[in-house]
């Protein structure tokens, strides 16, 4: 992508971490490369990201590491 859909700012490309949520499962995926929004911030992923993330997510994984996350109830 050249431009950002939203503001027409300039992207950059960045590797990122981002938190999948499925159902009630959530898997961390790290080195993810995305476009962000140098002007507004906007992450942009590719359909072949998203393809994968997709596949990833439903298929039976061996994950690099496991993390524990904390659960806060408010
Ligand atoms: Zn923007």
């Amino acid at each position: 992508m050249e431009k950002c859909y939203f503001c027409k700012g300039n992207m950059i490309k960045k590797k990122i971490k981002h938190l999948h949520k499925w159902g009630e499962k959530y898997i961390l995926f790290e080195n993810l490369e995305v476009e962000v929004c140098k002007q507004c911030g906007e992450v942009y992923l590719s359909p072949e990201t998203l393809y994968l993330i997709d596949k990833k997510t439903k298929e039976e994984i061996k994950p690099k590491r496991t993390i524990a996350v904390p659960v806060v109830a408010l």
